[in-house]
């Protein structure tokens, strides 16, 4: 994927928007399929740079509140779910490993809690957990922070999952994962 990536970016061809790209991944001949996931990609590769000179505790984490487990008691605040750390969840890892770092967590219920919260905390940077048609809904708004997106591995309503290791690598800006190793 990412090599796809550099020969369109080498190329100079315009990757502005989705249907932009998508006319230059069908020239490439890259199958329908495979480009969402190459466009959240590209994005993210955009970003990267301006993303990694933002400090972790000037940066924001969205995370899905469908992750929650199934006996959840977190309550629905301004704010999002606020999570009770009972473990039942990988919302439970991500943010121990993640808040000692400085992010700041929110579990939001959708985009529109998304763009408030944004507005409110004025992050530097952001990373969005979402399922692919929420993380393409993201490319449209206009947020003028550098955002990382990561897919769910299944989507939903309840019960999805997502893969930790990715959520800590996009993080922690593709370093190792870990305490003090941003
Ligand atoms: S760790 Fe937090 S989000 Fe996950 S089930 Fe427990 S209270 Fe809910």
């Amino acid at each position: 994927m990412s090599s796809i990536i550099q020969k369109l970016v080498g190329l100079g061809v315009d990757l502005s928007t989705k249907k932009a790209m998508k006319s230059a991944l069908k020239m490439l001949g890259i199958k329908p399929e495979n480009v969402d996931k190459l466009y959240i990609e590209l994005k993210n590769s955009i970003h990267r740079d301006d993303f990694l000179k933002t400090e972790p505790k000037n940066r924001i984490l969205f995370l899905p509140q469908c992750l929650r487990g199934r006996n959840c008691r977190a309550k629905l605040g301004k704010k999002g779910y606020e999570c009770m750390m009972c473990g039942g969840c990988k919302i439970y890892k991500i943010k121990k490993e993640l808040e000692p770092l400085g992010y700041r967590i929110f579990i939001v219920p959708g985009g529109s809690m998304v763009s408030k919260i944004i507005k409110k905390e004025k992050p530097g940077a952001a990373v969005g957990v979402a399922c692919m048609k929420e993380l393409l809904l993201s490319c449209e708004e206009e947020f003028k922070i550098p955002i990382q997106g990561v897919e769910l591995l299944r989507d939903g309503c309840i019960n999805t999952d997502v893969d930790i290791g990715e959520v800590l690598k996009i993080a922690n800006g593709h370093r190792k994962t870990g305490k003090g190793k941003v």
